[in-house]
Formats: structure tokens, sequence, C-alpha cells
């Protein structure tokens, strides 16, 4: 196996119609790097980025491990369904309310550790393009994982919330 420096790379097309500019995401899979001047001077996220992180462009040469697919099932957490050699091929994934910041927290956080990428869960679950995998896992050792609570058969729902680690 060759050694990469990269865990993907991005081809953004110029708006002036010079040769498009190259995106790496570092192996860490949180650095963006890119050759355009701005980005060169400055270090900050330049608009070839920006579109990368929107999911507007397609990586080049798809060549990392296929990601777990999202499944929504009316579960309490996010449950790993793992396939024939252990390999994690899919995730039931509890429903979230976008104004319940903890409970979407929570299932991001799980669904980072069950292998799903987060670029994916940037744009599933219209994350801050600022927040990264290394603050949620801050935030949910800081505060617990919040699930829903037990499922209730006469009215057909989880009722509550249960806080676990
Ligand atoms: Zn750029």
């Amino acid at each position: 196996m060759s050694e990469r420096k990269w865990l993907k790379q991005w081809s953004v097309p110029s708006e002036s119609g010079a040769r498009p500019y190259k995106v790496s995401l570092d192996l860490d899979g949180e650095t963006y790097v890119c050759h355009c001047w701005p980005f060169l001077r400055e270090r900050t996220t330049c608009k070839h980025i920006k579109k990368v992180l929107a999911g507007e462009v397609p990586e080049i040469g798809e060549d990392l491990p296929p990601e777990p697919v999202i499944e929504f099932w009316n579960v309490r957490e996010v449950i790993p369904v793992t396939g024939r050699g252990g390999r994690i091929v899919r995730v039931k994934t509890p429903f979230v309310s976008f104004d319940d910041t903890h409970f979407t927290l929570t299932v991001v956080y799980d669904l980072l550790k069950a292998g799903v990428r987060m670029t994916t869960l940037r744009n599933r679950y219209r994350l801050p393009k600022d927040l990264t995998r290394v603050d949620i896992e801050a935030y949910i050792q800081q505060n617990g994982r919040k699930i829903y609570g037990p499922w209730e058969e006469e009215r057909g729902q989880h009722v509550g919330y249960e806080f676990v680690r």
C-alpha cells in the first residue's frame, strides 16, 4: 500500500477559467489546504475550501473505505449494524429535532464513532462550518450523551430523554 499524504482531494474549477485549484484534506480529517493565493497568504478558509465544505465539488478518485449508510429508524440512539467481516455497514439513526443541540450532537458523536465522515455529517446536520470533531467530543465528554427515553407502547413513541455516558 502506498503512503498517502492526504485523506481526500478535490479539484475546484476556477471562476476565471484558469487551472482548477486542488483542495486537500489532511490525514487528521479536519485540516483543509488550498493552493490559491488568499489561502497561502492568510491560511484562512478560502472560497475553494468553502465550496468543498458545502459539498459542491466531487472529490478526486474516491478510494476511501466505504462509509456506513445512515438509516432513520425509531430508535432511542444510534445503533451500528455490522456486516460480515465485522465492519459497520449501516447505522440505525433516530430522527433529531434541529432545535435540540444536545441531542443532535449526541447523534453526530455516535455516527462519527461508527465511521461516518465529518463532511457527510456537516452537510446532513447543517453543522456550523467551524465546529470540529474535537469540539463535539469535548462537548459530549462534558455533558454526556442525550438519548430518547424508553418506548411507550400505548403512545407509540419514545417518551422523554435520558442522559448517559
Ligand atoms: Zn483556495
